[in-house]
């Protein structure tokens, strides 16, 4: 019998995977025998996750390139290809956030949410995309947030930003499914990463995180994986669009 979930050998490139989700899948991908590609902007963090993984005894490869730089990401997709192999699946994680009250929203940050929350979608999935078509075969998996759903203070750019990626992977899929492509998001919770660093110094938040998940308690970044490897193997072949929400429940009460 074929292991619905089997992505041994498949090339799979996460980015912005030098830190918390993106890492923790590209572990995870990496534990289930894939040849995962390790990006972020420095060199040095991707050269140590990079050795961190290989020296698990894992197949990882660095490819320092900024996300929202279209020709640094067509020359980065361009050599992975060339010298790693196909891309198989590619993860659109890397991402930032900023908290303001929106009055106040400095537009550089606005700019700069855009960029490498949206047009990094845009870039990488182009560029990647155009090598599946001509295989007829590729998984997009970008990372959206339940911030789509909440609309909780301080954060509406950011929340666009991941309103973008919700459309755009729908987008993907009307453009792409007919040449046997598939485009879904994960749209994670609340997650203790570098992100989230303010509020999870903050115990006044975890105590209203808390009360308001149904699972009361903080997301771990390993509980990401499953939705991540079923999205990238076969398991998941006509799923296609869709946004699957990794949350402990907090979109689905009122
Ligand atoms: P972190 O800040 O912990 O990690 C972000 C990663 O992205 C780092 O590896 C960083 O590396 C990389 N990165 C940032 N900017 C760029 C860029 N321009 N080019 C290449 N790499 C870049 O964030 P999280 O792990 O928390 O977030 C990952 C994704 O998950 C984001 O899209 C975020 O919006 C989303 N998300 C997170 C949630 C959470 O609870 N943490 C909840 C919902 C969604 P470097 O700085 O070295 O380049």
């Amino acid at each position: 019998m074929d292991d619905l979930f089997d992505i041994s050998g498949n090339v799979i490139l996460v980015t912005g995977s030098t830190g918390g989700i993106g890492r923790a899948l590209a572990e995870g991908y990496a534990e289930r025998g894939a040849k995962v590609v390790i990006n972020g902007r420095d060199e040095a963090r991707v050269a140590s996750e990079t050795a961190r993984l290989t020296a698990l005894g894992h197949s990882a490869t660095g490819a320092v390139f900024d996300v929202t730089d279209p020709q640094a990401v067509d020359e980065g997709v361009k050599s992975i290809e060339a010298e790693i192999g196909p891309i198989a699946a590619l993860i659109n994680n890397a991402g930032i956030q900023h908290r303001q009250a929106l009055e106040d929203f400095d537009n550089e940050r606005w700019d700069a949410l855009l960029a490498t929350n949206v047009s990094s979608a845009f870039y990488v999935g182009k560029a990647v995309a155009r090598h599946m078509i001509s295989r007829r075969s590729g998984k997009i998996i970008n990372i959206a947030s339940v911030q789509t759903e909440l609309a909780r203070p301080g954060i509406a750019p950011y929340a666009a930003t991941k309103g973008a990626i919700r459309n755009l992977t729908r987008g993907m899929c009307a453009d792409w499914a007919r040449y046997g492509l598939q485009a879904n998001a994960i749209a994670p919770g609340y997650f203790r990463t570098d992100l989230n660093a303010a509020l999870v110094a903050d115990p006044a938040f975890t105590k209203w995180l808390e009360a308001r998940t149904p699972a009361a308690r903080w997301g771990n970044v390993g509980e990401l994986v499953g939705v991540a490897v079923f999205l990238a193997s076969n398991a998941s072949s006509f799923v296609n669009g869709q946004t699957i929400f990794v949350d402990g429940g907090i979109t689905a009460s009122v």
